[in-house]
């Protein structure tokens, strides 16, 4: 399905380690007496036999080698013979004893051919590195080849490929599916939408973590709309020379608009998109700046009247992005894929079950709940092992017990990445996270409880709960501020109640707290022990780094008062979060038994629990 392949690693080895091969061939040829026949070696005892039977005419005394030439019986030169010097001080002597003509030997010939190597072969490994980049970069063979370092290597897909993959291979991610089926919308028919004078969009931005199928949803876009497909990996246009990132850019656009309608995929757009601010201190990366800008100037470029190309970027870095590229009229558009809960691991546990052949009375239910925190990627692998795991014993179809076995595998790789959960973590997440629901529902100064989920999100979040503004707010007061302390609190008030220890999965939310805690001392003036002042330095007294104080300089008094006020509220909140949930704690309970068998809880079916909450809020009357 890829037209283009990039040249063979083996093949540029493979003329570089000839070039070498043919430089010994011409030594040889021209310098024959270097290789040629070796000189007789002799014993050093011998050597001093010879000179001291008068036999030896001329000596050459080198560093590690003396070479002698005997006389024939006729008195003539005869032939040379080499040996091992050793430490010998008396042989200049004895030499000279006898009337022998001898010499130091000038550094041994053989060296000039070590020292032309020594200055050939750097220069030419240097060669072979630089054919080998010019080769990744070039694409296709022939002379040419070696020097378009400029010419893009994306590879396309094209519609009516027997791979065709459409959304049907994507289950899980129902809410990335939907969004983007309006892009294929938009491929299928854009004159329904220019007509109108709509725009049609020209950026989206997939972000999710790896292995959720941000790839795989960009090819189902592409199939879908039976378009072609262009994708290029962002850690692949940084390169060794600057400029070339730029010119690859370009090019890509180039070839992208002659195929419109189509799709320009770019993966891992964050090795390619990172904050310029956030660059390193000395300039920051040239190349990936340039890079970088041109693919704003290419998405600028295009404009409604011209050929549709969508592009479609993935990430899971999206904080890193740089600002520039989420502005409207670029990646505008965003779309969440998410590891999939209990119902999308299902859904995609039966696609891939589907093309291996089951056991009967295989329960991919069960399967699907164990292996929460499991991306896309893994369930596909943990199937295949599975296969592996049945072929290896002889087995024509996939049992159960192969499964099981298979999740272990998998489980253990992934445990490594802490994204998996055991039954009992699994526990406490639902219960910490219902705890934040239920103090939050009662205190509602932090917002609607909109979500709770227990699927393992990113590297640090085992469970989360959302909440979402009833309305756009510019000013909190201390009563909503105190709520919020409250509900952060809920989740390590919960694992209190229910389990009477403490874990150290409420770390966050305590920080959390304290900050906001110690804002509404020393910034807002919501003390009524520390009064209406600014204990907190204003930004700008503080630009010179980290290393300054923040605070304004106290008595240490008033620095005990601070930490005093700022512990009262934290642990006010604390309070009003254990009152609360173990008044409401039957709802606790079947609220995170709930959560324990699907997951996640959200909609009308959250705010039916939620509504049954009782609470009584005494600071509230202090107003
Ligand atoms: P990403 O790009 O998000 O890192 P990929 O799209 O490369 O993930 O996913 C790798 C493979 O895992 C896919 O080719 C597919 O086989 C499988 N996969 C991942 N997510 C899903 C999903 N939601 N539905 C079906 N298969 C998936
Ligand atoms: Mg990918
Ligand atoms: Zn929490």
């Amino acid at each position: 399905m890829s037209i283009k392949n990039p040249p063979s690693r083996s093949r540029i080895i493979g003329n570089v380690l000839l070039t070498v091969g043919s430089l010994f061939l011409l030594l040889n040829l021209f310098a024959p007496q270097l290789f040629g026949t070796p000189i007789p070696r002799m014993p050093y005892s011998l050597f001093i036999d010879q000179v001291e039977d008068g036999n030896v005419s001329r000596v050459s005394v080198g560093q590690n080698e003396i070479r002698y030439q005997v006389k024939t019986p006729e008195g003539e030169l005869g032939q040379v013979f080499s040996t091992t010097p050793i430490f010998d001080l008396e042989l200049p002597k004895r030499l000279e004893a006898k009337g022998i003509e001898f010499a130091a030997a000038p550094p041994p010939k053989n060296g000039w051919v070590s020292n032309i190597l020594s200055w050939v072969i750097p220069p030419l490994i240097f060669v072979g590195i630089w054919q080998f980049f010019l080769g990744r970069s070039g694409g296709a063979g022939g002379p040419a080849g070696a020097l378009s370092i400029t010419k893009s290597k994306a590879k396309v897909y094209v519609e009516g490929d027997s791979t065709k993959i459409t959304f049907d291979d994507v289950a899980g991610v129902e809410e990335a599916k939907t969004e983007l089926e309006e892009i294929v919308e938009f491929l299928k028919s854009p004159q329904k939408y220019t007509q109108i004078g709509a725009k049609i969009p020209k950026g989206v931005l997939l972000i999710g973590p790896p292995g959720t199928g941000k790839t795989l949803l960009a090819k189902a876009v592409a199939g879908e709309a039976g378009v072609a497909f262009f994708s290029i990996s962002g850690s692949e246009f940084v390169e060794l020379f600057v400029g070339a990132g730029a010119a690859r850019v370009r090019d890509l656009f180039e070839q992208a608009k002659k195929k419109a309608p189509c799709i320009v995929f770019i993966d891992e757009l964050d090795a390619i998109g990172k904050s310029r601010a956030s660059g390193n201190f000395m300039g920051g990366n040239d190349e990936r700046e340039q890079t970088l800008n041109q693919l704003l100037t290419e998405m600028d470029g295009f404009s409604a009247g011209d050929a549709t190309v969508i592009v479609l970027a993935a990430t899971n870095r999206p904080e890193t992005l740089d600002p520039a590229l989420l502005r409207p009229g670029r990646f505008d558009r965003q779309v969440l894929v998410d590891r999939p809960d209990l119902s999308g691991r299902l859904k995609i546990l039966e696609i891939y079950a589907n093309k291996v052949k089951l056991a009967p009375g295989v329960d991919l239910r069960e399967i699907a709940t164990r292996t929460s925190g499991f991306a896309g990627a893994d369930l596909a692998n943990l199937v295949n092992e599975a296969a592996l795991l049945a072929a290896r014993n002889q087995r024509t179809t996939v049992a159960q017990a192969d499964f099981n076995e298979a999740i272990e595998r998998v489980v253990a790789g992934l445990e490594k990445k802490s994204r998996v959960l055991s039954d009992k973590e699994k526990k406490i997440v639902a219960y910490h996270e219902v705890g934040h629901a239920l103090v939050g529902a009662a205190m509602p100064g932090g917002g609607k409880v909109a979500k709770i989920s227990i699927v393992p999100r990113g590297m640090a979040a085992l469970g989360y709960t959302l909440q979402m503004p009833t309305e756009d707010r510019f000013l909190m007061d201390d009563i909503e501020l105190r709520d919020q302390i409250a509900t952060l609190l809920g989740g390590r008030a919960a694992e209190e109640v229910v389990f009477g220890t403490i874990t150290t999965g409420a770390a966050n939310d305590l920080q959390r707290a304290t900050d906001l805690a110690e804002r509404m001392v020393t910034t807002y003036g919501m003390s009524k022990v520390l009064g209406p002042l600014a204990y907190e330095k204003g930004q700008q007294n503080n630009f010179l780094g980290d290393g300054m104080n923040p605070r304004r300089m106290v008595s240490d008094d008033t620095a005990k008062a601070i930490d005093a006020e700022v512990k009262d509220i934290v642990e006010g909140g604390h309070q009003q979060a254990l009152s609360i949930l173990t008044k409401n704690r039957d709802l606790l309970e079947e609220l995170a038994q709930k959560i324990l068998n699907q997951e996640v809880i959200e909609g009308e079916e959250l705010q039916s629990y939620l509504g049954r909450v009782q609470f009584d809020k005494p600071h509230a009357l202090a107003v």
